[in-house]
């Protein structure tokens, strides 16, 4: 028994459960940071590159992506997003994705079950990233067509049978947005309708097309850690596009590195980060969202974080 305790004090004193504790209370915290102004704190007039709520109407942040799409739509420059993007990227690369986003907070505690984890081979990993490029490019293609319609008379028309996704094509169907806006607010409408009387809130399709689509990224993401930031999320494929010229980045020693021995980094990262194939000096991969696990779980401690 003593023993047993003896071992489970020292498991929560390495620094790989220290590391991912703190991750995920930095992850908690700004979850209910960024939902502050339901609680009547201020409003914080800053756009992050993560996916959190653009639908709530009491959010403290707004999501870059969102903006983005929204200022298009009205035939403005995107310059807030776009600036939010570059200067998050080039400082601290993926960093957001792996200690703020609240979705990206979601799929890590989904990935805490006890289902077993689906290895995707490198061939599939290479090719499935490409997915969420070509959902940002349709995404950011469909804005830009419906901010030129308004243009022509014909147009206005596209615009028209485009709602409700067209000022947001992205956002309309975000499972963040479903999570932490749609879904609270339709059991908080249902909630009222059942104490008060009222009629009951519509059960529309859109409304059962973005449930779907939570449950089935809530889904891969117990069985795939981080499935929807590799293969899907469009903010991801944003702020990867910057973060392969992130000042801050990984650097591997390769006199401690006993590479032929061990691939534990590689095994721990949630994005598949092909670390070991990466320049020892210094890697900023795209992909990479400085969890640190690889970091804290090297038993070599041969991996470091360094900036720039
Ligand atoms: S890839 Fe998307 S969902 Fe994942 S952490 Fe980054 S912004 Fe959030
Ligand atoms: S390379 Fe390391 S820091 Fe980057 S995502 Fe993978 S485990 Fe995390």
């Amino acid at each position: 028994m003593k023993s047993q305790v003896g071992i489970l004090l020292s498991t929560l004193k390495s620094p790989f459960v220290l590391v991912e504790v703190a991750r995920k209370i930095v992850q908690f915290s700004f979850l209910v940071l960024f939902s502050s102004a339901i609680m009547g704190l201020p409003l914080i007039p800053l756009t992050l590159p993560i996916l959190f709520s653009s639908g709530l109407p009491n959010r403290a942040v707004e999501e870059a992506l969102s903006v983005m799409q929204k200022m298009i739509y009205d035939a403005v420059f995107p310059w807030l997003p776009i600036a939010s993007i570059l200067i998050f990227g080039v400082l601290s690369g993926r960093a957001l994705c792996g200690w703020i986003c609240p979705l990206g907070f979601i799929q890590d505690i989904m990935a805490l079950g006890k289902t077993r984890k689906i290895n995707v081979s490198s061939k599939t990993h290479r090719s499935l990233i490409g997915v969420k490029y070509a959902i940002l490019t349709l995404i950011l293609l469909t804005s830009i067509s419906l901010s030129l319609a308004q243009f022509s008379e014909g147009g206005q028309l596209y615009r028209r049978m485009l709602e409700p996704f067209a000022q947001a094509p992205f956002t309309s169907l975000s499972p963040s947005d479903t999570l932490f806006s749609v879904f609270p607010r339709f059991l908080l409408n249902l909630s009222l309708s059942i104490q008060l009387g009222f009629n009951y809130p519509i059960i529309t399709p859109l409304l059962v097309l973005r449930l779907i689509i939570l449950i089935a990224v809530l889904f891969l993401a117990a069985y795939i850690p981080r499935a929807w930031c590799r293969y899907l999320c469009p903010q991801g494929a944003l702020s990867a596009i910057v973060s392969r010229f992130s000042l801050l980045g990984l650097r591997r020693d390769p006199v401690r590195c006993i590479r032929a021995k061990c691939h534990i980094c590689e095994d721990k990262c949630p994005m598949k980060v092909p670390i070991l194939s990466l320049p020892r000096e210094k890697f900023a991969d795209p992909e990479c969202i400085y969890c640190l696990r690889c970091v804290t779980a090297c038993p070599t401690k041969a991996i470091k974080p360094i900036f720039p």
